[in-house]
């Protein structure tokens, strides 16, 4: 078996189809050298590799791989001309982590590597650049530390260990940048750091290069399963056993002087999805420094930088004499690099995210992926491409990652409102969006506010978390390629990047901006399309939906076979689904408008009235506001499908629990306090959840049946008579034996009969039941004889096929997922192995009695994609979701069907 593969001068063994084995900077490192992009020669060790790493240990994988690795490395040295820790003329090598998707910064680099205190003279001397090779030198100190040494700051207010000697170094010398220091700096800030690490870690800094290599290749191993990689790994549902390649490339140095540089760059706008090149670069610099944002990047292109100059707010002579472009600066470069944006993105037919490195003139690629995006560009991306003709329909729906149009779906900042605020500084539009909240400066202290904005001078990989829970991210340093923003835009999070203006004291936990000062906890808004920071909050509204995301919703009507339906409560639910493309009602849940505070009166008299007469009373009282409810239903869904469920939850949900409210219903009914106190307590149930609750009330108090298919009735006959087309569907739920759906059935067929003689007139109607007791989903054949319809609740099903309360799921469920012992949360994705199989059984035992039976899912997992999929191929004809899930669910249908 191949545990090494090679790449390098227009070869290479993988090819970019090859992610799962290679990683995705692997695979593409392959790709691109053998279509003949300049990449320097390395090797990918595989991500099996990683994972028999983890199984058998350090000694026996280094001895399954040594080989391979030194053959390997000679290859390197044979295209480079170079010898791996040769004193005269040094081979140099990066060591670079990429599983098979992208985690921006999870995982680790070093660079440099091979480097010792003969072998920095002997590279001074080939290039004759002293400045150069010890500028490496303190480089590969410093990452070796912290990657494979562990020298990593203590606490989270302080600083890097390295970053601190240099920065009193600077100090000292009244300088600035870390390309001011000069040789002997280097020199000393070497000898520094090396004394650092030795009294931190108790041993010499290595100084044998293959002892240096095999500790990098497994510090990366490592990083796979170190903590940021693992939360990155769980927020995505990565599975541990992908594990992590390791690439071992020559290094290319943009760190020679002013004719070399390095930079990011993306085929399009990753933020809007505009097609524009755009990108960042420093001169003089390697590689992290432009995503860690050490010195404020330059543009790419012309265009680019004088956008930011804008921004900025500096005239256009300054910024071409401090910050010019690379278009106008190297302009031979920027036209082979442009050549290679277009290559790669036709070649890969998506937008790119890539990597350069300029050394002394020549250019290098040192890596391309397809760029994370917000979701507005995702979309704007798939569709222009497709117009384009670079990619076909279904291709572009694919493109489309199904939980990413939510971001399209939250809200913006109310233009009015936008007008008279404070616009306290700005910087540069990382990632779109509007967020309002109050500001926190430590990643870890992100959910100390409901709405929390985090505020700091540059995010690094550790503040992932608190990243993930803030409304939005802001930055004083670092550009639109630093890692706050790279990591805002993945999770379509709303951030500003390199706002100079303003002044952040972790220690005092303030913010100064133009001599104002605030605080840990005040409120601020950013406006991420425009880079404005505003003071206060800001009033948001609903987003508009049009243009691209409208194109995209079509196509999804062109491909998508099973229907999406929304579970709606309200008329303006309703309203709301129908906007997004909603075919139909698949649950309304009728007990959620009896707790408005009119209605649980009459509600609450119902249920505490003794005898049948009594409980009539007070249905008769509560039908005209359910007629009323429906017919807004109705009305909103003018033509489409509408299920309706009869009552469900138990009646000791609607009764008083405090002495307050008691006493008032007590007066309210003329009867003593006591009797409502007992009537309370004989509704408490052990277990209510599987008390007294669904069919069962409805076949224990019939009237309520009767009263609810009433006002269905009713309603549509209305409506009927107002020339709108209602289409009922009325759901029992909670059937287990099909004698309960029967019983329910003949009241409701007997009411809308009498319903129908009364007025003279009829409307078609259907009768079905919900599938969520597993013993339904069993005899689910016997049922369909009877219901015209089934609707899995797979809310329920999956509570009563695990066993687990869904209200009490919370305190063991998180320790599960932890543990390993379940992989998602079964409530919110469908558990196809288990729940799965019930759904399975009951479609086809139901479908075998009637081959058209109509068969849907209404439970929370409707708007899941992987859940919305399974559906799909267990062949239903529609699932049920949130109104804001809608969108979500018609692509994945669409997707499914492709
Ligand atoms: P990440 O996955 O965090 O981006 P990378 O492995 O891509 O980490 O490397 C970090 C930085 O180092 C990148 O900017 C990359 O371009 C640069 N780099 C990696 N290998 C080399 C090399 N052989 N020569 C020059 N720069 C390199
Ligand atoms: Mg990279
Ligand atoms: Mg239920």
């Amino acid at each position: 078996k191949t545990r090494v593969y090679r790449f390098g001068n227009k070869t290479a063994d993988g090819n970019s189809k090859m992610k799962n084995l290679l990683g995705g900077k692997g695979a593409n490192l392959a790709e691109m050298s053998a279509i003949g992009i300049p990449v320097p020669p390395g090797f990918t060790i595989t991500t099996e590799v990683c994972t028999e790493y983890n199984d058998l240990g350090k000694d026996t994988v280094v001895d399954l791989i040594k080989e391979e690795v030194e053959q390997s490395i000679a290859n390197i040295e044979d295209q480079m001309g170079t010898t791996f820790g040769d004193k005269e003329n040094p081979l140099l090598i990066s060591v670079r982590s990429g599983a098979r998707v992208s985690m921006p910064g999870m995982m680790d680099t070093v660079l440099n590597l091979g480097l010792n205190d003969e072998v920095v003279q002997g590279l001074a001397k080939r290039t004759n650049n002293e400045q150069f090779a010890w500028d490496s030198y303190r480089r590969f100190i410093q990452m070796y530390g912290g990657v494979v040494l562990g020298m990593k700051p203590e606490s989270k207010d302080d600083i890097d260990p390295f970053e601190e000697i240099m920065e009193h170094l600077k100090h000292k010398r009244g300088i600035e940048l870390d390309t001011e220091f000069t040789v002997q700096d280097l020199k000393d800030l070497v000898y520094d750091f090396k004394d650092a690490v030795k009294k931190r870690t108790g041993q010499e800094f290595p100084t044998d290069p293959w002892d240096q290599l095999w500790g990098a290749i497994i510090a990366v191993f490592n990083s796979w399963n170190g903590n940021r990689a693992v939360y990155y790994r769980n927020m995505h549902g990565y599975p541990a056993d992908w594990g992590t390649a390791v690439n071992v490339q020559a290094m290319v140095y943009g760190n020679m002087g002013d004719n070399s540089g390095t930079g990011v760059c993306f085929t399009r706008d990753a933020g809007t999805g505009e097609n524009v090149f755009n990108g960042e670069y420093l001169i003089n610099a390697q590689g992290e420094d432009v995503v860690a944002g050490v010195r404020t990047p330059q543009q790419i292109t012309k265009l680019g930088s004088q956008r930011w100059a804008q921004l900025a707010t500096i005239d256009e002579k300054d910024r071409f004499e401090n910050y010019p472009s690379l278009e106008e600066l190297m302009p031979a470069i920027f036209k082979e690099l442009n050549g290679y944006q277009d290559t790669l993105e036709k070649h890969y037919r998506d937008m790119q995210d890539m990597e350069f490195t300029i050394q002394d003139g020549k250019l290098w690629i040192l890596q391309t992926r397809n760029g994370k995006r917000t979701g507005a560009a995702m979309v704007k991306i798939a569709m222009d491409l497709l117009k384009e003709g670079m990619i076909n329909e279904k291709e572009a729906l694919l493109l489309i990652e199904p939980n990413k149009l939510d971001e399209l779906l939250h809200p913006v900042f109310e233009p009015k409102a936008l007008k008279s605020a404070t616009i306290i500084a700005q910087g540069l539009p990382a990632s779109p969006g509007a967020a309002t909240g109050k500001i926190v400066f430590f990643a870890d202290e992100a959910n100390k506010y409901k709405n929390s904005i985090l505020v700091r001078i540059e995010t690094s990989p550790e503040d992932l978390e608190g990243m993930n829970i803030a409304k939005g991210i802001l930055t004083a340093r670092g550009g639109m390629t630093s890692h706050a923003a790279v990591v805002a835009r993945g999770m379509g999070k709303c951030c500003i990047s390199g706002a100079g203006a303003l002044k952040i004291n972790y220690k005092t936990r303030t913010l100064t901006v133009n001599g104002h000062e605030y605080h840990e906890g005040d409120w601020i808004s950013l406006n991420g399309s425009t880079g404005n920071i505003i003071e206060g909050k800001v009033a948001t509204m609903e987003p508009e939906l049009s243009g691209e995301f409208a194109e995209l919703m079509e196509l999804t009507d062109k491909y998508a076979e099973m229907k999406v339906r929304t579970n709606a409560d309200t008329p303006k639910d309703a309203r709301i689904a129908r906007n997004f493309g909603a075919q139909g009602i698949g649950l309304t849940r009728t007990e959620h408008m009896f707790f408005e505070v009119d209605r649980i009166k009459a509600m609450r008299e119902m249920i505490l009235a003794d005898t049948v007469k009594g409980r009539k009373q007070a249905l008769e009282e509560l039908l005209p506001m359910q007629r009323s409810d429906f017919e807004g239903i109705f009305e909103a869904m003018d033509g489409l499908s509408v299920t309706i469920r009869l009552l469900d939850p138990p009646l000791h949900e609607f009764v008083p629990h405090q002495l307050a409210t008691q006493k008032e219903l007590a007066d309210e009914m003329h009867i003593s306090l006591q009797a409502v106190k007992n009537k309370v307590a004989e509704l408490e149930e052990f277990n209510p959840m599987l008390g007294h609750r669904g069919c069962r009330l409805g076949n224990t108090y019939p009237e309520i049946t009767e009263m609810q298919t009433r006002a269905i009735i009713e309603a549509a006959l209305n409506l009927k008579e107002r020339g709108i087309i209602c289409k009922p569907e009325i759901m029992v739920p909670l059937v287990g034996t099909v004698k309960e759906f029967e019983a329910q059935e003949q009241i409701i067929r007997a009411t809308a009969n009498t319903i129908f003689e009364e007025r003279n007139d009829t409307i078609d109607y259907l009768v079905g039941t919900m599938i969520e007791v597993p013993r339904a989903a069993l005899v689910a054949d016997l049922i369909a004889e009877k219901a015209d319809f089934f609707s899995f609740g797979t809310n329920d099903l999956t509570q009563m096929t695990f066993g687990y309360s869904r209200d009490d799921a919370s305190k063991f469920l998180p320790i599960y997922i932890e543990k390993g012992i379940l992989k998602v949360d079964p409530f919110e994705v469908l558990d196809q192995e288990g729940v799965g199989q019930l759904v399975k059984i009951g479609t086809e035992r139901g479908r075998s009695i009637k081959p058209n039976l109509k068969v849907g899912i209404c439970g929370e997992h409707g708007g899941e994609p992987s859940s919305v999929e399974f559906c799909y191929n267990t062949g239903m004809d529609y699932v049920s979701c949130s109104p804001y899930r809608v969108p979500i669910a018609r692509l994945v249908s669409a997707q499914a069907a492709i």
